[in-house]
């Protein structure tokens, strides 16, 4: 993977970009495309942001996004090219149903269904492969604290005393969190719109456990391996051995938001326990037994509870600063994506 650690200062970018999920990626790579020398900074290890996988003993698990869905153009065109490189792949075109997270399973007629895409390692494939075309790597383990502006430049400070100062930047990470770095870096009213910072406060997430379990034998889950569920503490049940992507049995449990919000501060173990024993009819045999090692990966931003309409919002024109993301148009992979487009085209415009 294209990334790298440094503690430089750099001053000869045009565009800074903070965070490398989707919509930082998609952003970052139409940039370079563009001729922009473009910095990418990601707090992170390693890039996809909420499109996460990770090892669990001998399984592997996706954690955050379980699949994407290409209904427009330009996404639609990555993901093409994406899949010639092996990057990702049709998992299926419809998931069956349940009422509670025990069955019984409602089979949806097939005219429902349209393709859902997965990585072909994990979700984190496509990231992956959309940093890996970046003509700079993207710079990992740098958590930008905040940004401000200066003759006519941002400048970014990062947690590891890195300064970046550039034409440009696009901020990606939740809402909540980039409201933050602009306010560290004095950007609020009266030096941004106040009906533009008004907006960018009032954007929620809902939270989202999501549990992993690698299991000794093959789950009870019917094919393709995904079961959505629309009631209890458990909205999503996915079998990462089905899918494809694990080598061992496992399972990803995703809790509804009301389950995580409520037991958001409650000891890990516990939420564990509450959620094996909803999922316990698909596990052949007794959990006790059954289950070879566990993580629980607690998303605090998850889901935006309204997605705005706008693919983007400006912050200010001179120098450009825009914020995009998933809480731009509606909350999945392939908004993000097309937000992160959004807010990269906008910059192309300004800096011509
Ligand atoms: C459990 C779960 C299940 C989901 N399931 C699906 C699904 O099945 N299908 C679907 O389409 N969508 C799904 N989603 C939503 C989807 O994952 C997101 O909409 C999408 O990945 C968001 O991409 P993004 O680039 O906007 O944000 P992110 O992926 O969150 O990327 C933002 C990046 O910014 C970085 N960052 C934050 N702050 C800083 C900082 N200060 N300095 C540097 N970097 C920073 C973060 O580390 C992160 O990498 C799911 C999400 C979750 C949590």
């Amino acid at each position: 993977m294209a990334t790298a650690k440094t503690s430089q200062s750099s001053r000869e970018h045009d565009v800074v970009v903070v965070g490398a999920g989707i919509a930082g990626l998609m952003a970052s790579s139409h940039l370079s495309k563009a001729g922009y020398r473009v910095s990418v900074l990601e707090k992170a290890r390693g890039v996809g942001g909420r499109m996460a996988t990770r090892r669990i003993g001998e399984a592997v698990c996706d954690h955050g996004a379980q699949y994407f869905s290409v209904k427009g153009k330009s996404f639609g065109r990555v993901v093409s090219e994406a899949q010639d490189s092996l990057a990702v792949m049709p998992w299926c075109d419809l998931f069956p149903h349940s009422k509670t997270a025990e069955g019984p399973i409602v089979e949806l007629l097939d005219e429902m269904g349209h393709a859902r895409w997965r990585g072909t390692h994990g979700m984190t494939s496509l990231p992956k492969y959309l940093a890996k075309q970046l003509p700079e790597p993207v710079q990992t383990e740098v958590r930008v604290r905040s940004l401000g502006v200066q003759d006519n430049a941002v400048h970014l400070s990062c947690e590891n005393n890195q300064t970046v100062v550039a034409r440009a930047a696009v901020l990606t990470a939740p809402v909540p969190q980039a409201v933050e770095i602009f306010q560290a870096g004095g950007l609020w009213p009266p030096a941004v719109d106040s009906e533009v910072w008004g907006v960018l406060s009032s954007v929620e997430y809902s939270p989202c456990f999501s549990l992993m379990l690698w299991l000794a034998k093959p789950s009870l889950l019917p094919d393709p391996g995904g079961l959505e569920v629309s009631s209890g503490p458990v909205a999503w049940i996915a079998d990462n051995y089905k899918k494809g992507i694990s080598p061992a049995p496992s399972l990803t449990v995703q809790a509804t938001a009301e389950f995580s919000r409520e037991h958001f501060d409650t000891e890990p173990s516990q939420v564990e326990d509450k959620l094996i024993e909803a999922v316990n009819s698909w596990i052949d045999g007794k959990a006790l037994d059954e289950v070879q090692a566990t993580s629980l990966q607690r998303w605090k931003y998850a889901f935006p509870v309204s997605p705005l309409k706008a693919p983007m919002i400006a912050v200010q024109n001179k120098p450009p600063v825009v914020c995009c993301g998933d809480a731009f148009g509606g909350g999945r992979v392939e908004s993000a994506a097309s937000s992160g487009l959004a807010a990269a085209r906008w910059v192309q415009r300004l800096l011509g």
